[in-house]
C-alpha cells in the first residue's frame, strides 16, 4: 500500500485542515502541533536461547499543557517514530475532546510478541520501564502508561511492579499506569472501555434524526448491519456491545481471514471457534472471504475498523459500501480515504474522540488511585438507604407497593462498574454532540474529523493561552 503521507503526515495534515477554522495564532497552533519530546532508545535483552537482542522502543510525549501525560504502550513489528508520535499526538487531541486533563503520549516497542515467550515478554517490559524512569518519562505526575495494540493488564502489572520496586513508599504508585487488573488498583470496567465507549460514540450519532436522514437510515442501533475488523480488546467488546444492542454484526475479519453471515454472527462463538482452532475461518454456518480485506468492501451500514492504522486507503476506499464507519482503531482510514469518502456522503466517526472510551476510563483508574477508594464504597449503602426510606414513604401514601424486580431496580445503590459505565456514556454522548454542534455552526467545515480538530484545537489552544505561555 502506497500512501502519500506517512502517519503522522496524515494527522499533520488533518490538523492544518482544522487550524483553518479556528481563530489561532500560528505560533500557538505550531506549538500545539509539534511532538514536545521523543525519547528513542535501545536496550539489550538475552533470549531464552542464549541470544542477545538490541530491542529499539520509543515513547513520545506530545504535550505538555496538562499533566501528566498519557498514551498506551504497543507492542508492534512496524513500531516506529512517526507511528509513534501520530499516536501521541491522536491522544493530546482525544483526551482534550473528553475532557481528560492530560497531555497526550505513546509508546512503542518494535516486536511482534507472538515471537516471544512470555518470559522474554516480561523481561523486555520491565527493562522499558526503567528505561522510562531513568528518564523520568514515567510517574503518576508526569506521564502514565495504559494497554495498547499487543498488550494487556498482565503488561502493565509488570510495569507497575517494576516502578513501584524503583520507588518504595511511593504512596501514589499505582497511578503510574492505568489497564492494571483489579488486584493491582485497576478499575472495573477498563477492559471493556474503549468497545464500550466507541459503542455509546456510534449509538448518538445514529441517534441523530438529520445524519440517519442524510444516510438514508432508521434512527437507532437495533437491526443495523455491523461489520467489525479486529477481533482483539476494541473489537471484539465493539462488536459484543453492538449485538447486545440488537444490531447484527453480518462479518467479522482478523489478520489470517474473514467470515460473513447476512442473519449476523455471533460474536463468543466466533471469538471461542478462534481460541479453539486459531483461526476464525470455517466458522459453523458462516462463509469464508476469499482474502480478509474484502469484508471492508461488503455492503453494511456501519462499518468498524478495529485492528490497525492505514487499512483503508485511496485504493480500496472506493470500493466500501458502508453508510457509516466508526474508527475503533487509531488512524485505519488515509486522508486519501477520507477524501473518497466524504465526496460519497459517507459519515467517518473518527477515532481521536470515538476510541477515547479507554482513556476516560484510565482517567478514572487514576483518579481512583490516587484516592485510594473504590468507586462507590462511601455512597453505595447511603444511597440505597435514602431510596429505601422515599420507597416507604411513597407506598404508604399511595396504599400500592411496587412489584419486586421495580424495587430492585430503586433500590440499587451505584456500585463501581454502575459509575464508570455511566461515566463513560455521559462523556461520549457529551463529545459527540460537541463536536456534530462545531459542525452544524461551520458549514464549510467538511467532515466530522475536521470539527473534531477544530473543538480539540481551541482546547489546547486555550489551555495554552492562559497558561499564560503565550502573553
Ligand atoms: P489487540 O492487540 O487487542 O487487537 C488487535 C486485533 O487486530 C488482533 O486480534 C489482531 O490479530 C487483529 N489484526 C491485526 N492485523 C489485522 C488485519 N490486517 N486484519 C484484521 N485484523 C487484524 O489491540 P487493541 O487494544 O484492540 O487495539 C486495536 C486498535 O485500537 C489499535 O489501533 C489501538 O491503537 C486502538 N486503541 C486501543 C485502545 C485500548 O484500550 N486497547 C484504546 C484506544 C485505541
Amino acid at each position: 500500500m502506497s500512501n502519500k503521507y506517512s502517519f503522522f503526515g496524515a494527522v499533520e495534515k488533518s490538523f492544518d485542515k482544522a487550524a483553518k477554522f479556528t481563530k489561532w495564532d500560528k505560533g500557538i497552533l505550531e506549538q500545539i502541533r509539534q511532538c514536545n519530546a521523543v525519547y528513542q532508545m535501545r536496550f539489550p535483552i538475552k533470549r531464552d536461547d542464549g541470544s542477545i537482542e538490541v530491542i529499539e522502543a520509543y515513547r513520545v510525549q506530545h504535550s505538555h499543557h496538562k499533566a501528566p501525560c498519557k498514551g498506551g504502550i504497543r507492542f508492534a513489528a512496524e513500531v516506529n517514530q512517526d507511528e509513534v508520535m501520530a499516536l501521541a499526538a491522536l491522544m493530546t487531541y482525544k483526551c482534550t475532546i473528553v475532557n481528560v486533563p492530560f497531555g497526550g503520549a505513546k509508546g512503542g516497542i518494535k516486536i511482534d510478541p507472538k515471537k516471544y515467550s512470555p518470559f522474554e515478554l516480561e523481561k523486555i517490559t520491565r527493562r522499558y520501564t526503567s528505561e522510562l524512569i531513568r528518564k523520568k518519562f514515567i510517574g503518576p505526575g508526569t506521564d502514565v502508561p495504559a494497554p495498547d495494540y499487543g498488550t494487556g493488564e498482565r503488561e502493565m502489572s509488570w510495569i507497575l511492579d517494576t516502578y513501584s520496586a524503583m520507588h518504595p513508599g511511593e504512596i501514589d504508585a499505582a497511578g503510574c499506569v492505568t489497564g492494571k487488573p483489579i488486584s493491582q488498583g485497576g478499575v472495573r470496567g477498563r477492559r471493556e472501555a474503549t468497545g464500550l465507549g466507541v459503542f455509546f460514540g456510534i449509538r448518538e450519532v445514529c441517534n441523530m434524526p438529520d445524519i440517519m436522514d442524510k444516510l438514508g437510515l432508521p434512527t437507532g442501533v437495533e437491526g443495523k448491519k455491523v461489520i467489525v475488523q479486529g477481533l482483539g480488546n476494541v473489537g471484539y467488546h465493539s462488536a459484543k456491545f453492538f449485538q447486545d444492542a440488537k444490531a447484527k454484526i453480518i462479518a467479522l475479519a482478523e489478520y489470517e481471514g474473514a467470515i460473513w453471515n447476512e442473519n449476523g454472527l455471533d460474536v463468543d462463538a466466533v471469538f471461542q471457534h478462534r481460541k479453539k482452532t486459531g483461526s476464525i475461518l470455517n466458522f459453523p454456518g458462516a462463509n469464508n472471504f476469499a482474502k480478509t480485506g474484502e469484508a471492508l468492501e461488503m455492503e453494511c451500514d456501519i462499518l468498524i475498523p478495529a485492528a490497525l492504522e492505514n487499512v483503508i486507503d485511496g485504493k480500496n476506499a472506493p470500493n466500501v459500501k458502508a453508510k457509516l464507519i466508526g474508527e475503533a482503531a487509531n488512524g485505519p482510514l488515509t486522508p486519501e480515504a477520507d477524501e473518497v469518502f466524504a465526496k460519497k456522503g459517507i459519515i467517518v466517526v473518527p477515532d481521536m474522540y470515538l476510541n477515547a472510551g479507554g482513556v476516560t476510563v484510565s482517567y478514572f483508574e487514576w483518579l481512583k488511585n490516587l484516592s485510594h477508594v473504590r468507586y462507590g464504597r462511601m455512597e453505595k449503602r447511603f444511597t440505597e438507604n435514602m431510596n429505601s426510606q422515599i420507597l416507604s414513604q411513597m407506598e404508604e401514601l399511595s396504599n400500592k407497593k411496587v412489584t419486586d424486580s421495580a424495587r430492585q431496580m430503586i433500590l440499587h445503590g451505584p456500585d463501581e462498574i454502575d459509575l464508570v459505565y455511566s461515566g463513560l456514556e455521559e462523556t461520549m454522548i457529551n463529545a459527540t454532540r460537541e463536536i456534530m454542534e462545531t459542525w452544524k455552526d461551520n458549514p464549510a467545515i467538511p467532515d466530522m474529523r475536521t470539527a473534531a480538530y477544530v473543538v480539540a484545537i481551541n482546547k489546547v489552544a486555550t489551555a495554552y493561552s492562559e497558561l499564560g505561555i503565550f502573553p
